[in-house]
């Protein structure tokens, strides 16, 4: 296993720096910190190259991130899949490489190819957190989340009297997509759906974006790939079909919520971005409120307005930057710990 990348000796905080938010579609890249102009590149990924084997791509990942990185850099890498922390090591990401794609150690070989470069790999909801922190924790916050909700669904915390994100053994926390959803009674139209990684009835199977469209073909709307400019506007005329989508594919993210308030008392804020999120704005949030306004035991009564908008953001889009928070990854990364 890879040591964290040490200083080189002489660095300076003049040191020169990279930053890329590497998504299945595009990366962006930006050297001389916020403010600098940000490159936008295709990805060399399985999305964009379907036919292209995947050592290339791999290779022709290395080959962009080697020639962005100005010499002796540090560089900050928010990477869009599951990612341990501690070395760099992808170990899923559909977009990028394809669902079969084994793990791969992408920190390694970046360090082997550009020693002179400090590299740091994180997960883009980690690079999210690390924005969201700098924008919203007020005095006093303990623990602090985020939970992106688009494609996929991730969720991370953050300790911030210890300023830790702790990891499991494989440098992972809050994956939470992958986990089974947490319904109450039966709801055939929503049961027994697959999810991305090929396990039925995980949370991203009916509350990601795609999770919400295989619900709707359950309910008869024949909305096709409209399906995220048509649900806005029908809830907003009040349709019947609409808000009974919503109310299904919420309720697993309203009890995930319920269940982390539960285990960490301690959770003072928690921000919810990505497109489901950003596309349905308002709606999605008066929905969720209105779940978790609902009483469910006495280990969860049922929380009221002012106490949940003490607690939840609702990010709207370019609200959280993955980018900008890679930039502000640095004084993260000693306390990313298993
Ligand atoms: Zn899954």
């Amino acid at each position: 296993m890879t040591a964290p990348p040490a200083a080189p000796p002489g660095t300076t905080a003049a040191r020169a720096t990279l930053a890329a938010d590497i998504g299945g579609t595009w990366t962006r890249l930006r050297t001389g910190g916020p403010g600098a102009p940000v490159e936008r590149l295709r990805s060399p990924s399985r999305l964009n190259h379907p036919g292209r084997p995947v050592t290339e791509l791999r290779a022709d990942m290395v080959d962009m991130l080697c020639a962005a990185a100005p010499r002796g850099a540090a560089a900050a890498l928010s990477f869009g899949a599951a990612i341990d922390h501690l070395t760099g090591t992808v170990y899923g990401s559909a977009p990028l490489w394809g669902a079969e794609a084994e793990p791969y150690d992408l920190g390694a070989e970046l360090r082997r190819r550009r020693p002179d470069v400090a590299w740091s790999l994180v997960n883009d909801v980690t690079a999210a957190l690390a924005d969201f922190v700098v924008e919203h924790a007020r005095h006093g916050t303990r623990r602090i989340g985020y939970l992106t909700i688009s494609s996929g669904i991730a969720l991370r915390v953050a300790d911030l009297d210890s300023r830790r994100i702790p990891v499991d053994d494989r440098g992972l926390q809050g994956e939470v997509g992958h986990l089974p959803a947490m319904v109450t009674g039966a709801a055939p139209e929503r049961t027994g759906l697959l999810c991305e990684c090929g396990a039925p009835d995980h949370l991203a199977s009916v509350a990601s974006g795609p999770g919400i469209a295989r619900v709707a073909a359950r309910l008869g709307i024949d909305a096709g790939p409209g399906l995220p400019a048509w649900l806005p506007a029908a809830l907003a005329d009040g349709d019947p079909a609409a808000r009974r989508l919503l109310e299904l594919c919420v309720e697993p993210v309203a009890n995930l919520l319920r269940t982390l308030w539960c285990l960490d008392p301690h959770l003072d804020l928690l921000g919810l971005g990505g497109g489901v999120v950003e596309g349905l704005g308002a709606r999605y949030a008066d929905e969720l409120r209105r779940q978790l306004a609902a009483p469910a035991s006495y280990a969860d009564p049922g929380r009221d307005g002012a106490w949940l908008a003490e607690r939840l953001v609702f990010c709207g889009p370019g609200a959280v930057d993955p980018l900008q928070g890679a930039e502000r990854i640095g004084r993260w990364l000693p306390g990313i710990v298993r």
